[in-house]
């Protein structure tokens, strides 16, 4: 059996019921193969996939808080540090009920390619909580972050693991988090990101992710000889990266006409209105059912649809595993030539072979949303030397970083001559950079 099949078989033996993170570890193992082969006598030796796919450390804790009727509840926090070979471990906090170890898991091991690719020092990791946001009372969220930030203040810190956003994981609950990391540990330092303006946020944090996609996309495209102005796009969900990738596409001269959210999905003929889904998502947190009051010519319906609308590109930004091969089907059948995920892993395993057969264009999360991820790297930056950069400053090199690392994974897929594989691509350099780290600084 070959050292990546051994691998893959020994990590689903050890992590029963963590399909999610088997699917990854499959995902980018398997693509990695012509890198592994070559190297596979030092690479087993010095056990560096065993060290890959297992994370440096995973810590699970209690997290009690009382809601606003008196009554306790006890939720289940997560903090997975997976690998700081070149940097200090970064990564979101997902609050959702859908959230368990091997969620986490996946997400923090396709973080440390991710993170690799920005061409930043950061290290790969993730947490967060199997809490909903949705219904609760401001002071419940609160009652919340400060129990789950009591206990994760052990661990974290500005030059050891900087937690970010992720779903259901928004300004206000980074604020609750950074107040009590705060208080408890009597430190003002970059210990989080996607902060405030008014406590050392960066500029143009917000909309990094999905602006990230837009510039990683454009460019894909130039090299391709197309022109992303004039385009139909389709988008799924309605969170930070939806609303933001919407909002560039929009700005860059394309028409996006769906999003959606966990009930529902919107088309919009005539392109949809990105500061009517601030108002509804943002600043009134509603369901979007509420869209077609300020577009009447939008149509809303229940349950998912937005992958069966004819278009260009697709980009993907609710969560994982929302594209399946079904989906993939009608997108191909309806001519799509461009798929970009904003969300992480949201194409099942089988649609984004089907699409890669089809000669699609396609873009993984791990490439195509690095730009949230950056900008966190950026923010850290401007924490540590206490400066603001300005917007225009910072998004001028979220857009260098994504031009450099659509470049840095083309390459890397054509010295293995898988040309315009960028799946294989992003997970070569991820790894050649983390495992040139690991290697050096022995076994440990
Ligand atoms: P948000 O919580 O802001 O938005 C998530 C969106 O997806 C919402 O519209 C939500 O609907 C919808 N959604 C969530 N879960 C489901 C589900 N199970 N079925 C259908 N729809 C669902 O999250 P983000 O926009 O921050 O994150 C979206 C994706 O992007 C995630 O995969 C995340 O890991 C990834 N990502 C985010 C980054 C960031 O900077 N924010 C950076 C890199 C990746 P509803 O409102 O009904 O919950």
């Amino acid at each position: 059996m070959s050292y990546i099949d051994e691998v893959i078989k020994k990590t689903i033996e050890e992590n029963p019921s963590e399909p999610e993170f088997h699917q990854a570890v499959k995902e980018v193992l398997e693509s990695l193969r012509p890198v592994v082969e070559a190297n596979e006598a030092q690479f087993r030796r010095d056990a560096v996939l065993e060290r890959l796919v297992n994370p440096e450390r995973q810590i699970k804790f209690r997290v009690p808080w009382i809601d606003d009727e008196g009554n306790a509840h006890v939720n289940t926090g997560y903090r997975v540090q997976f690998n700081s070979a070149i940097g200090p471990y970064k990564g979101g906090l997902r609050l959702h009920p859908s959230v368990n170890l091997g969620i986490i898991k996946f997400l923090g091991f396709e973080q440390i390619f991710k993170n690799s690719l920005t061409g930043l020092p950061i290290g790969g990791g993730k947490g967060g909580s199997d809490f909903d946001p949705k219904g609760k009372s401001d002071r419940e969220v609160m009652a919340f972050c400060q129990s789950f930030m009591s206990e994760l203040c052990k661990y974290i810190g500005a030059d050891t693991d900087v937690p970010a956003g992720d779903i259901g994981t928004g300004a206000r609950e980074i604020g609750y988090m950074f107040g009590q990391y705060k208080k408890l540990r009597g430190l003002f330092e970059g210990v989080l990101t996607g902060k405030g303006l008014s406590y050392g946020g960066s500029l143009a944090r917000t909309e990094a992710t999905g602006y990230g996609v837009l510039y990683i996309l454009q460019e894909m495209l130039k090299c391709h000889g197309i022109d992303i102005a004039g385009k139909t796009i389709t988008v799924s969900g309605s969170g930070n990266v939806a609303i933001y990738a919407i909002e560039k596409a929009t700005q860059l001269g394309a028409k996006v006409v769906t999003c959606s959210d966990s009930t529902g999905w919107v088309y919009d003929p005539d392109g949809i209105d990105v500061e009517a889904l601030k108002i509804i998502k943002e600043k009134n947190r509603q369901r979007l059912k509420e869209y077609p009051k300020f577009r009447p010519n939008a149509q809303y319906s229940d349950g998912k649809g937005v992958w069966t609308v004819k278009t260009d590109i697709a980009i993907p930004c609710a969560t994982q595993n929302e594209l399946t091969l079904e989906d993939a089907k009608t997108l191909v059948a309806n001519g799509v030539f461009a798929v970009a995920e904003g969300a992480n892993m949201p194409t099942t395993a089988d649609a984004t072979d089907y699409i890669l057969e089809n000669k699609i264009l396609f873009l993984p999360g791990k490439a195509a949303n690095a730009g949230g991820v950056a900008t966190s790297a950026l923010e850290m930056s401007q924490d540590s030397e206490r400066l603001n950069w300005t917007f225009e400053e910072v998004d001028s090199k979220l857009k260098n970083i994504m031009i450099n690392l659509y470049h840095n994974i083309d390459d890397a897929a054509k010295v293995y001559h898988m040309d315009d594989n960028f799946v294989a691509g992003a997970n070569i350099a991820g790894f050649e950079k983390v495992v040139d780290a690991m290697e050096a600084q022995g076994i440990v």
